[in-house]
């Protein structure tokens, strides 16, 4: 039987040290600054962007909130990110996906300075990534990066799991886990026997979008995993499959008719494993912390300190 991985301790060294960076760099007269876009009224996205300029203030780092109306162009859009990226006060953009359908996302990410990009989409600094070369990168995956450091002794040469093969997670995870010399396989909705190919890994990372997708059988004894999805569960016959009566989460969904579940089945993989993350109150800790690491990042290179 495992244990449950705090993510918090990691979130709380990667807000210190950017708020530390923050007053470094106040003290020679620059005042980092994040310029956040929202495009609509997409309820997640609020939330998300709200919390996004909450923890910036909370780390003295300056914000400004754009908000357009759900019906916005690309070109509209586009425009406003060229001024951001002409404003010598605004050291990082994040322009909050998804996009209304109208709005051209990959014209839109394309379009930001790579140096201003601190979500890491631009395909320059997917680029940069690959190559081993610095630059901003995905905030989720370097969160977890940071997670894993200082939770396993040794990384050098563990076989890592990549559950997922997106632009945003799945992919960079595996391309920074190559950088930390582990053996990377990445899995995906075509791999052939999963819980074969899931069942050698020391370090599991889910972000498939599936709850509950790796089960106890994907997991071998010892495993440390890292549950990156985030579903909502609502049917009753889903809740009871993944919670038992009486537990913490059933409880909850008696009470509010939805919880939050991730893509692996928890009870069961800690079974098996010696380290789960939870969800929530996991890896989404992590990913806000790094946002912030990267705007400090940014402020710091463009002031070449
Ligand atoms: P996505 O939909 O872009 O990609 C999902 C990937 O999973 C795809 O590459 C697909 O090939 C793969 N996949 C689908 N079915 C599969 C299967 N049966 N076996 C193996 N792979 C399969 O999703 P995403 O943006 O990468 O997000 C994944 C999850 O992580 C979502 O639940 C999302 O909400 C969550 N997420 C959480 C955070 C956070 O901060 N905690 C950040 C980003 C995404």
């Amino acid at each position: 039987m495992g244990d449950k991985m705090a993510c918090k301790p990691t979130a709380e060294r990667l807000l210190n040290q950017a708020r530390q960076d923050t007053e470094a760099l106040k003290a020679k007269g620059i005042h980092p600054h994040l310029a956040v876009v929202l495009v609509g009224e997409n309820p997640a996205s609020q939330v998300y962007v709200s919390n996004k300029v909450k923890t910036c203030g909370e780390l003295g780092i300056a914000s400004t909130f754009e908000k357009l109306p759900a019906d916005t162009t690309t070109e509209a859009l586009l425009a406003l990110i060229q001024k951001l990226n002409g404003d010598d006060g605004v050291h990082g953009i994040l322009v909050q996906l998804p996009l209304p359908e109208q709005i051209d996302e990959s014209a839109i990410i394309s379009a930001i300075d790579p140096d201003k990009d601190v979500d890491g989409f631009h395909p320059v600094n997917v680029g940069r990534l690959s190559l081993g070369e610095p630059g901003l990168f995905p905030c989720t995956p370097m969160g977890v990066i940071e997670l894993l450091k200082d939770s396993i002794d040794v990384l050098k040469g563990k076989h890592a799991v990549v559950v997922g093969r997106s632009n945003i997670v799945g992919k960079p995870m595996a391309q920074l886990l190559l950088k930390e010399h582990c053996t990377v396989t990445i899995m995906h909705s075509r791999t052939q026997n999963p819980a074969d190919v899931c069942g050698q890994a020391d370090i599991i990372i889910a972000a498939v979008g599936v709850p509950g997708l790796v089960s106890g059988d994907w997991v071998k004894e010892g495993a440390v995993v890292v549950d990156v999805g985030i579903n909502e569960l609502t049917k009753e016959a889903d809740v009871t499959r993944f919670c038992k009566e009486g537990s913490r989460k059933m409880k909850a969904f008696r009470k509010k008719g939805r919880i939050l579940y991730g893509d692996v089945f928890y009870d069961e993989a800690l079974e098996k494993a010696a380290l789960v993350t939870p969800v929530p109150g996991g890896v989404g800790k992590l990913t806000i912390a790094h946002l912030m690491v990267n705007c400090v990042t940014a402020a710091k290179r463009k002031a070449d300190v």
